[in-house]
């Protein structure tokens, strides 16, 4: 994305075209303006207030702080922000406070917000008044149901509102207007000279995106769809690095040469793999920085002080003849501060936000009536709010410099409850500030155009509405784009014209012979069949579909009260700062530590356990507190107990600052909201990938082989020479695996290996990875789950004579692994070394991102699988499974391709070493034996029972709600009674693993169980890679209704199966489960089998087996009984254990319910 070049004539044109329809307003372009390169939104420095005299008790910076790369992933909510991908991870700075000692100057008038009335609109008539069209919107205010009416006049008429979408108006409703027939219905007309309104508020539009919309409201839409990561300029990034330096400077309020010096040799070593992407050089950089620099030291002589000093003159292109303006920057309020503003639909990340000093010196003859900041008193200095935004490129005042830093003012407004008339723009290359008054004309055209990329972005998600569970076709949407602007010129130095003409190609299906255009759009997409087209259209819709969850999600933080959250699980309300709380760094495990860490507590501890919800250690979080601190505050949960949550965030919580923005008085709390945070970040990247096989001299081989489907060749075997290294490792393997290593050691294309479970997937990997790299091959590893990643390197780890590199969020790998990621090498300060530790490895492994869901349910493996069945090989032999639980396996998934690789493994069975503790629960007369029957119990530890499904129906074991969440009380304790037996009979505890799909049960199972440390509580996903000689499975569900939604899951309980080596133990309520055809299937084929064990009324109080072990099932706190029971639940429990999880077992599980691309959005290593 190079600089582009604008004409004075291209600035005039944007401006009248934002102006059109307003007053005249004169606008002075500037000289020689340059495409705005928008640059890394990462925090990079800790939130710094030179105002705040000492630094609140509770706050504590860490000297090696990593939240940047913590938040990773997180940061990028600015869709089209293009080149987070050259940011290096950053260290927080700690902020240095000096006290502020500003003389007391003219405060900014008291502000005004304007009145918000979010709306749902019902109807919609169009009417002629005067001869103009206008629009009359019947509107409900929301929540509530009260009528109103919105008149919409002027440009505002084109905006595409439909029933039911809804609306912020801004601006007062008054008295019936004559217009509206049905009187008294209070009414407001938005048109030109007054009011405002924002059509689906909810969607946030970046302000640079928007910022970028005037010559084509088609791009901002582009490229917020498609993220692409190729184009890293050298400018781009020596101005990512200046405004890191610059920054850095602001922080610590010092501007001196060695200072400035020191800062840049260290942003520039930060910076390595930018450089290493522009093939620059450490000296390189540092004597570009240099000369950049340059004007810091003047500017803040001139302009950093407390009150403005006579040159400090402020640019003003609207001011009038003769007056000047002067600068003081006198404080530092924040520095990447990211703002989002439900009320305008809008957010943006603003470079600084500052406290200005401006004296308005008027000389002229006349005063401009647009400077709202010319205040009446014109020699006194007035001080403001103000965001500062920095550009590093060579234009003064570019129109979408213009544009950002207008739209922030509205933000800060917002965000800071004050006045906000204008924001500030320095221009590094010119030393230049200029002001940027927000003028209603502009600000209003701006809107507008926002509305339209509303309009155009909800289409999709109108129609994407309703998805059903099994959702297997993707729904035709209406045009989602706005169409081309068919301008040769413009298209033709477009940065997103290979993703627009893609679209226009595959999505559209244009055919164009004869606009302005044709030539490039055969140029781009003649390639592409129709074949190919119809591919990524299916494919692109698809990825979209997964959006819409993340958006639904993230718009909860502002359309649902924090309680109603709460509810629903993904959200903390209530909660309050505790002051006293003190981070202790040596608590840390690792070195990860977060940018500032606080603790909140519940305000009253009646309220219910946070564990209840779909929240844990580890998740991305947002802080805030209602109405208008949306998110202000974004990190990850570090700890959590029942009362309190441990969170370290990315940006200072200074209390001060906080009750000054929200008028809170000294002695009331502050209440704070955390929210569970979605991260978003994955989709445009996913698209991108799909885009990148079709772009013209793109990825055709992968096109050919993938889209295509063509036939995948192989050497032939014959052929094959391996070295000694190569041949031990093939020699390890046995003749079922050597055949699939062989086929993929021949493959010029790719081969398929059908890993069934317990066949030696792991092993077979690893040797392959030793074969290749041993033939001198690179190799990529990579999967959905860390776990998966890291078990083959765990295996490769004592064998590899090779380098490996692990990349990924260490957090989330595993320990043993450590040593292979970079955090665990030398920092690398030249890069040489960079490059060493990052291309030298000939093995890279990460995780990977799955779409494996609706309608994307033909996974890519099963697609190519299909098409070319020569190119797969089955490891079938499987040496873990006993022949009945590989009966339900081959029966449920794998068409009985798998066989046992030995008579011992097929009659592998569980034996009691020691039955006497069973003997004792029945030493007094029993009932649990009756005449027909034996103990249940009995049956199931009985080494004959290898696979068993236990019926439930007759106890009963009802499901009962925990807010949206399941839980099963008496299963649960079916379970525990299980588990414990079999310990105490002579089991090993990490021989037995518990499972369940609800992530409530895992919680419980993991209270019930919580003295059993070895005992593994899985959910289906963890349980990927693991044995154990029994599987025991809670299923959950069982109701009068017949609710059992599991489809997906089910299909992951299968591979769950396969994880018990002797002993495969299922409760369940049979009546609830076999409702749905999947699961009737497989009861059908327990009972056939004889495998389903009925169990008596009140099977689970017919052991005292809790009496004699669990003390923490009798004592119950008072704590743990808060909730109240509804009189409705089907309750049948007397007690009610605590929640309180086993935290290393619980995984995102049940709040992703089968959303896996979600689920590996959030385990993603990013
Ligand atoms: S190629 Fe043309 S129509 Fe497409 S986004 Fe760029 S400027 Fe707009
Ligand atoms: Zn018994």
């Amino acid at each position: 994305m190079p600089p582009l070049a604008r004409t004075k004539e291209e600035e005039e044109d944007f401006m009248a075209s934002i102006l059109s329809d307003g007053p005249e307003i004169k606008v002075e372009a500037p000289a020689t303006p340059k495409r705005h390169l928008s640059r890394h939104t990462e925090s990079s420095c800790n939130h710094h207030s030179l105002s705040t005299p000492t630094r609140s008790a509770n706050v504590f910076t860490a000297k090696d702080v990593d939240i940047a790369e913590l938040m990773e992933g997180a940061e990028d909510w600015d869709w089209d922000d293009m080149n987070s991908d050259v940011l290096s991870p950053r260290r927080a700075r700690s902020p240095k406070k000096t006290p502020s000692a500003i003389r007391v100057v003219a405060p900014p008038p008291a502000y005004v917000p304007p009145t918000r009335t979010r709306c749902v609109v019902k109807g919609i008539e169009e009417r002629f008044s005067s001869g103009y069209l206008q629009k009359v919107l019947a509107v409900q205010v929301v929540p509530g149901d009260e009528r109103r009416c919105v008149i919409l006049q002027d440009e505002w008429v084109d905006t595409d509102i439909r029933p039911g979408d809804t609306i912020n108006v801004l601006g007062d409703f008054a008295a019936p207007a004559s217009t509206c027939k049905a009187a008294p219905v209070p009414t407001i007309t938005i048109n030109v000279q007054t009011n405002l309104f924002i059509h689906h508020p909810d969607l946030l539009i970046t302000a640079t995106a928007l910022s970028t919309a005037s010559q084509c409201r088609r791009k901002p839409i582009v490229t917020n769809l498609v993220r692409s990561s190729v184009d890293v300029t050298p400018s781009l990034v020596w101005g990512n690095i200046l405004h890191e330096v610059m920054q850095a400077c602001l922080c610590e309020g010092r501007w001196d040469g060695p200072w400035i010096e020191a800062q840049i040799d260290e942003v520039v070593k930060k910076s390595l793999g930018d450089l290493m992407r522009v093939n620059m050089s450490i000296e390189q950089a540092v004597s570009e920085i240099r000369l950049r620099a340059q004007g810091l030291r003047s500017f803040a002589d001139k302009y950093v002080a407390e009150e403005p000093k006579p040159d400090a003159v402020l640019t003003n292109t609207r001011a009038a003849t003769g007056q000047i303006s002067l600068l003081a920057i006198a404080k530092l309020h924040d520095i990447e501060e990211d703002i989002w503003s439900p009320t305008y639909g809008l957010k943006g990340k603003v470079d600084a936000s500052v406290q200005a000093i401006i004296l308005d010196t008027d000389e002229g003859p006349r005063s401009n009536p647009f400077t709202k900041a010319a205040s009446a008193s014109a020699k006194t200095p007035q001080s403001w709010t103000m965001p500062f935004e920095i550009k590093t490129g060579r234009a003064v005042a570019g129109m979408e410099h213009r544009a950002q830093t207008m739209l922030y003012t509205l933000l800060m407004a917002e965000r800071y409850g004050t006045e906000v008339p204008s924001g500030l723009l320095y221009y590094t290359r010119s030393d230049e500030v200029v002001r940027v008054p927000a003028v209603r004309n502009e600000v209003r055209a701006l809107l507008v155009a926002r509305n339209e990329m509303a309009a155009y972005m909800m289409r999709r998600m109108r129609t994407g509405g309703g998805r059903g569970d099994e959702k297997e076709h993707v729904p035709e949407v209406e045009a989602f784009l706005p169409p081309t602007i068919d301008d040769g010129w413009q298209c033709g130095k477009c940065f997103a014209l290979d993703t627009c003409m893609l679209y226009r190609k595959t999505v559209e299906n244009i055919v164009d012979t004869a606009s302005p255009i044709a030539d490039i759009y055969a140029l781009k997409t003649s390639h592409i069949t129709p074949e190919q087209g119809a591919f990524f259209k299916k494919w692109e819709a698809l990825i979209s579909l997964e959006e819409q969850d993340l958006i639904r999600f993230k718009k909860e933080l502002w359309t649902m009260g924090a309680q109603e959250r709460e509810r629903h699980g993904r959200c903390f309300s209530n909660m309050v700062l505790d002051r006293s709380y003190h981070w202790r760094p040596e608590a840390q495990t690792s070195s990860r530590i977060h940018g500032h860490t606080y603790r909140f507590i519940k305000e009253s501890l009646t309220q219910s356990s946070l564990l209840n919800g779909h929240m844990s250690s580890g998740d991305a979080i947002t802080v805030s507190i209602e109405p208008d601190l949306l998110a202000f505050a974004k990190g990850f949960i570090v700890d959590l107990t029942p009362q309190e949550v441990i969170v370290g965030v990315d940006h200072e919580i200074d209390m001060d600052a906080v009750r000054t923005r929200t008028r809170a008085n000294l002695f009331e709390d502050v209440i704070f909201r955390i929210d569970k945070d979605e991260l978003f970040s994955g989709m445009g990247r996913i698209r991108d990938n799909l885009a990148q096989l079709y772009y013209p001299g793109g990825d055709t081989k992968r096109l050919d082989l993938v889209v295509d489907l063509k036939r995948p060749e192989f050497d032939d075997i014959e052929q094959l020479t391996l070295d000694e290294t190569a041949d031990a490792a093939m020699g390890k393997l046995n003749t079922n695996q050597q055949m699939a290593a062989a086929k993929v050691l021949t493959a010029q294309d790719y081969a398929l290996i059908l890993g069934m479970p317990g066949t030696g997937k792991t092993t077979v990997i690893a040797a392959i990875i030793q074969m290749l790299v041993s033939l001198g091959k690179t190799v990529l590893l990579a999967s959905y789950t860390h776990s998966a990643v890291d078990t083959i390197l765990l295996k490769l780890k004592h064998v590899a004579d090779f380098s490996i590199l692990r990349v990924g969020n260490i957090d989330k790998i595993h320990p043993d692994v450590h040593e292979f990621t970079l955090a665990h090498r030398r920092v690398p300060t030249t890069l040489e070394q960079l490059e060493h530790q990052v291309m030298a490895p000939p093995v890279v492994a990460t995780t990977c991102l799955s779409i494996d869901q609706n309608g994307l349910e033909v996974s890519l493996f099963r697609m190519l699988s299909d098409a070319h069945p020569h190119a797969v090989v089955d490891l079938n032999e499987q040496y873990r499974m006993n022949a009945d639980i590989m009966l339900l396996s081959n029966k449920l998934i794998y068409s009985d391709r798998l066989r046992c690789g030995s008579e011992a493994v097929a009659q592998r069975s569980l034996k009691i070493p020691d039955p006497a503790f069973l003997r004792g629960l029945h030493s007094t007369a029993s009932p649990c034996q009756t005449a027909v029957s034996t103990c249940w119990l009995a049956q199931l530890l009985d080494d004959r029972c290898k696979a068993v499904f236990v019926d439930t129906d007759a106890v009963p074991a009802y499901d009962s709600p925990v807010g949206d969440l399941v839980e099963n009380r008496v299963e649960a304790r079916l379970v525990y009674q299980v588990a414990e037996c079999l310990i105490r009979s002579g089991i090993q505890q990490d021989q037995i693993g518990v499972l369940s799909l609800y992530r409530q049960q895992i919680k419980l199972l993991s209270h019930v169980l919580q003295h059993r440390k070895e005992v593994e509580i899985l959910t289906a996903d963890r349980s990927q890679g693991r044995d154990k000689e029994c599987i025991i499975i809670s299923m959950v569900r069982s109701n009068d209704e017949g609710q059992a939604n599991l489809m997906k899951d089910w299909r992951r309980m299968n591979v769950a199966f396969t994880r018990a080596r002797s002993k495969l133990i299922i409760f369940g309520s049979r009546k609830t489960l076999q409702g749905t055809p999947l699961l009737k299937e497989f009861l059908e084929l327990m009972d056939d089998h004889g495998w389903i064990l009925p169990l008596p009324r009140d099977a689970h109080e017919m052991h005292a087996i809790s009496d004699l072990t669990d003390s923490s099932m009798k004592k119950r706190s008072a704590d743990d009984m808060v909730e109240p029971f509804s009189p409705d639940r089907k309750e049948n429990t007397p007690t009610r254990p605590s929640k309180k999880g086993r935290k290393s077992v619980v995984t995102d599980e049940a709040i992703l319910k089968g959303r896996s691309l979600l689920k590996d959005l959030m385990n993603e290593s990013s």
